[in-house]
């Protein structure tokens, strides 16, 4: 029985593994339309009539339709990373924002409570994720810790107070 309960652990958690990944596909997905569309909105703003069409491309050649395609870019690499970005910070499990950031470590007592860094929570109690302090290798790899189920964790407490 037990054999059969991990497997259905495992489907669970490959559900909930796929929806995450999912999630962030769909975002870029939403982001690569908005990019085509400012895209578009760029090649009709600059439009001209073919038969002026001396030149094979305004880049580099109108300052304007230029520092538009650079603002369109600084857009788009805004976007990308903003969706990246914000996925790091969701549960795994629900998807929502993580919430109450708390530091936790110090430097000096590094032996006893561990490097610094920031934990963040689930509000549903899901997981914790903890992002280390310091970039001295690249930007750290975040650490998520998934928690039991809460209602689990406080029969097992209710039972040792037996
Ligand atoms: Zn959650």
């Amino acid at each position: 029985m037990s054999a059969r309960r991990g497997t259905s652990d495992l489907e669970k958690e490959s559900n909930y593994c796929m929806r995450y990944w999912g999630f962030l596909v769909g975002k870029l997905i939403a982001a690569g339309m908005l990019i085509l569309v400012a895209w578009g909105a760029l090649r009709w703003g600059f439009a001209r009539p073919v038969y002026f069409d001396t030149r094979s491309d305004l880049f580099a050649h109108d300052l304007g339709y230029t520092l538009a395609t650079m603002a369109l870019s600084l857009f788009c690499f805004g976007l990308l990373y903003a969706a990246i970005w914000d996925q790091k910070y969701r549960c795994r499990t629900c998807l929502r924002r993580l919430r109450m950031p708390v530091q936790t470590g110090s430097w000096p007592n590094m032996f006893l409570i561990g490097r610094p860094r920031i934990e963040y929570i689930c509000a549903y109690g899901h997981g914790t994720l903890r992002v280390p302090e310091e970039q001295i290798s690249g930007s750290g790899t975040p650490d998520w810790h998934a928690h039991e189920d809460i209602w689990k964790e406080l029969e097992a407490l209710e039972e040792l107070k037996k």
